[in-house]
């Protein structure tokens, strides 16, 4: 059989209407001799009443830190009811249909609640269904351990599991069906002339994802990638082609080398960080406090960010809502000397192309501080520029950034 990952995000399922036209796709793509599985999510965005943030901030209604392991199955159940009524769509238009969660999709995850990784998938359920002539629609986001408990595999993890079916199955294509025409220059909702790119590589996906651009989960994009399954970021609601991504090696066998005018890729913001700068004195004493330092908060579990290591002092950021919890390492630990500026942002400019080019940094600072926007701290690798400025400045700093290297329409 030759099969197509049809993955559709909470906001083109909000309507009936809608789902009558995701159900459109994957007939016609059963019409074109293609077997469609079609990966769910939760129905619509905050405040929507089967959306997962929806049912998170019920929950913690009830008590702040409910265990992750029962907070995992109540966020499952947003894209088993998605699943339901989707398959429901397709009985309604006379096509049978079978909706199966993600563990009756045989998709084994290990045991981390909240951000499982998946081990292995077991397509036999999903292609007897198929098989049978059904139009498979499986729960986004969601697995089993092997020991029975339900996961959930972080935050816009449905892209994952379509990815993940699209390796088990050797799709042809897995698409990405969203509420944009692809993946574009910049975040639409910053700036609005962003422009979409026809082709992106993986690699410049996963950098963009990875650095706040969330029209696709960089784990998903990692899957594909290892069996180089071409993936498509499209629009539910329009029928523009939008954005391939696919391997470099089949870009260069095209005529267009699409590096050649990709200094920059794109622009990509995080919000709501926290700047942390401890000093010490630059002596063996500093060396003491710095191993501790590190290894308490790798033993909280903090993830950090933005790393400096000076000879009398440390910098780093982690997440805004992490930051009471560094605080309370810290005073435990005895570290003292502690500086935090809350209300940061970390801003990105991602591309390939940027490999050894002189004069990146200079026109980054010249476009910020010709804004008046001061750089808090910055970093830098051979595909990435890092810039963390206050929160109040991130929507500026994108703006300029996307303007300076030409990115517009
Ligand atoms: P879905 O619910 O369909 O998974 P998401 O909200 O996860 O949708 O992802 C789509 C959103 O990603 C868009 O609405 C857009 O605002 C945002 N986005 C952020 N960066 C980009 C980018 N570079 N290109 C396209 N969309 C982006
Ligand atoms: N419903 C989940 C979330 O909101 C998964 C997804 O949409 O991809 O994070
Ligand atoms: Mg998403």
């Amino acid at each position: 059989m030759r099969f197509i990952i049809q993955k559709f995000g909470g906001t083109s399922l909000v309507s009936q209407e809608l789902r009558e036209k995701v159900a459109a796709r994957a007939i016609a793509a059963r019409e074109e001799g293609v077997t469609p599985v079609l990966v769910v999510s939760a129905i619509g965005r905050v405040n929507d009443p089967f959306a997962t943030d929806t049912l998170v901030n019920f929950a913690r209604q009830v008590h702040r830190e409910i265990e992750s392991r029962e907070m995992d199955m109540l966020m499952s159940c947003g894209e088993i009811i998605s699943g339901v009524i989707m398959a429901g769509t397709f009985q309604k238009l006379g096509y049978p249909s079978v909706f199966l969660s993600g563990p009756q999709a045989g998709i084994v995850t290990d045991n981390s609640f909240s951000d499982a990784r998946i081990l292995k998938i077991k397509p036999e359920n999903i292609i007897r269904h198929a098989r049978e002539g059904k139009i498979v629609v499986v729960a986004g986001f969601q697995g089993m351990t092997e020991d029975g408990e339900i996961t959930t595999l972080g935050r816009g993890g449905s892209d994952t599991t379509a990815a993940a079916l699209g390796v088990a199955l050797d799709a042809e294509f897995v698409d990405i069906y969203t509420d944009v025409e692809g993946i574009m220059t910049a975040d639409p909702r910053i700036v609005e002339n962003a422009r979409i790119r026809e082709v992106v590589t993986y690699d410049e996906i996963c950098h963009l994802a990875h650095e706040g651009a969330k029209v696709v989960h960089p784990r998903a994009v990692e899957i594909v990638m290892q069996k180089n399954i071409p993936m498509r970021v499209k629009c539910t609601f329009s029928n523009a082609p939008g954005t391939l991504v696919t391997s470099t090696g089949e870009v260069f066998k095209g005529t267009i080398d699409i590096t050649r005018d990709r200094t920059i890729t794109g622009i990509t913001q995080i919000p709501n960080l926290t700047q942390f700068r401890i000093s010490m004195d630059n002596g063996s004493g500093g060396l003491t406090v710095k191993r501790r330092l590190f290894n308490s908060l790798a033993l909280a579990g903090i993830s950090l960010d933005f790393i400096n290591v000076y000879p009398d002092r440390v910098v780093f950021t982690v997440r805004g809502d992490m930051a009471q919890k560094v605080l309370q390492v810290l005073e435990t630990t005895g570290i003292n000397n502690v500086e935090y500026t809350d209300g940061c942002s970390k801003v990105a400019a991602v591309g390939a192309g940027m490999t050894g080019l002189p004069g990146i940094m200079a026109a980054i600072v010249d476009a910020l501080t010709r804004e008046e926007i001061q750089i808090l701290q910055s970093n830098d690798s051979h595909t990435t520029i890092w810039l963390l400025v206050k929160r109040e400045d991130m929507e500026k700093a994108v703006r300029a950034l996307h303007r300076r290297f030409a990115l517009a329409d």
